[in-house]
């Protein structure tokens, strides 16, 4: 049974806003002119040649036409993940592909391990609860994440080794932190702990640096509307060897995003009609990203990331807003979030932006909510483009008579300029 906070994680939490916001007689919303500056982490801006991409009539999905584009983008997906293992995709948000990963691995009141990252955690961890799974949580500081030797604790705690699965978001997008796989992984393996390791990659996947095979990753979840640049609507699990085998013994109830059934079809890894337009962009999303090069890709996430961090840090002064995450070794690449200063709300400030500037920030999640705002800086993003968010920021703070030191957007451009 979802719960009321699971059915719209990512939408507007100031309620009303969408209509209050209009200076138009009539019905409608008003917007500034100009080009709509989406700078949400997720969904994200969708590049014009993936629009034209899938923008076509409907095809037969056992079209030969169709099966290469369908191959293209398979393959390019496991390129992506890093993975030579299995892929599994569905006709779902990333919420279905938490309970493919869930339903395929575990059965009734096995006991997983999650590592506490912000809200996006708390929710994978209230869905696995809603399973009937057994919930063990490392607990951690939103603003710092956790402490991997509490990991290894708690893994070398569990002498019977109840704990069949170890879930990390790699990057929380509720807060702008990303966690060390690398380091958990090492934990997993120091306490000699046979727990799968399965991570949520939905807003890190085509923009940080991932290694599935590598970084031994046994489940993978991920997204089309983040780094993969797409609509949402599509999802996906990388599954290792280990996982699969593992899938074989598990018993939680599940048919429509079953592993075993979607191997035997002849269109693999799909049940049901394969959205054949979203395929169509994930082939030019891909092309888009191998043309750039990974490596490529994650640096100009490191970079605008850190244009964008430095803005931030300049509008801190004065008792100004402040980058929320605390542990600049995390800090998240693909979105930054914003602690507002006491007493100001970041969703009037928000609401400023859209209506003036036709700029749209990220709100806070869960118990963020009305304290932080977000910075979306994944996917199809360049320097101009993200410029234009944070000058649209500064002017807000001006215009709401929110405190801060001017001069951010100038450090951001000094950085990139550099
Ligand atoms: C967006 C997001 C989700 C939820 O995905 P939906 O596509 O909205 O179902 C889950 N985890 C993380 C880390 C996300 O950023």
């Amino acid at each position: 049974m979802p719960k009321p906070s699971m059915s719209n994680p990512l939408g507007s939490k100031s309620s009303g806003s969408a209509s209050s916001g209009s200076r138009a007689a009539g019905s409608g919303v008003a917007r500034a002119r100009g080009r709509h500056f989406f700078a949400n982490p997720g969904p994200t801006n969708i590049p014009d040649s993936v629009l034209r991409a899938m923008d076509r009539n409907s095809i037969d999905f056992n079209d030969p036409e169709f099966v290469e584009v369908y191959d293209a983008a398979f393959h390019g997906v496991k390129r992506v993940l890093q993975t030579e293992q299995h892929l599994f995709m569905y006709n779902a948000s990333g919420h279905g592909a938490w309970e493919a990963s869930l339903t395929n691995l575990l059965s009734p009141g096995d006991v997983i391990l999650v590592l506490e990252s912000g809200y996006f955690s708390e929710e994978w961890a209230s869905m696995a609860r809603g399973h009937g799974l057994e919930v063990r949580v490392v607990e951690a500081d939103w603003r710092r994440g956790v402490d991997i030797g509490e990991v290894g604790k708690a893994l070398a705690a569990d002498g019977a080794r109840a704990i069949k699965a170890v879930c990390v978001v790699h990057n929380e997008t509720a807060t702008g932190m990303m966690l060390p796989l690398p380091a958990i992984r090492a934990a997993i393996d120091a306490a000699g702990h046979p727990a799968l390791l399965l991570v949520d990659t939905i807003s890190s996947l085509g923009s940080l640096e991932f290694r599935m095979d590598a970084w031994g990753v046994d489940c993978v979840v991920g997204g089309s509307q983040k780094g993969l640049m797409l609509p949402t609507g599509m999802s996906f699990t990388g599954v290792s060897d280990k996982a699969l085998a593992a899938h074989r013994q598990a018993k939680l109830h599940r048919f429509y995003f079953d592993w075993t059934m979607m191997a035997n079809r002849v269109q693999k890894s799909f049940i049901g009609t394969i959205p054949v337009n979203i395929f169509y962009g994930l082939r030019e999303s891909i092309r888009l990203l191998d043309d750039e090069g990974l490596d490529n890709v994650v640096d100009r996430h490191a970079r605008l990331a850190e244009a964008t961090r430095r803005a931030v840090q300049v509008w801190a002064g004065n008792d100004g807003p402040r980058l929320f995450c605390l542990s600049p070794e995390r800090y998240s690449n693909s979105v930054t979030a914003v602690l507002m200063p006491e007493g100001f709300n970041p969703d009037s400030l928000r609401k400023t932006v859209r209506d003036r500037f036709n700029v749209s920030l990220g709100g806070g999640l869960g118990r963020l909510g009305g304290k932080i705002f977000r910075i979306g800086h994944l996917g199809d993003l360049n320097e101009p483009m993200l410029l234009g968010a944070l000058a649209a920021v500064e002017m807000g703070m001006r215009i709401e008579g929110v405190p801060h030191a001017r001069g951010g957007v100038e450090a951001a451009m000094a950085f990139l300029a550099e």
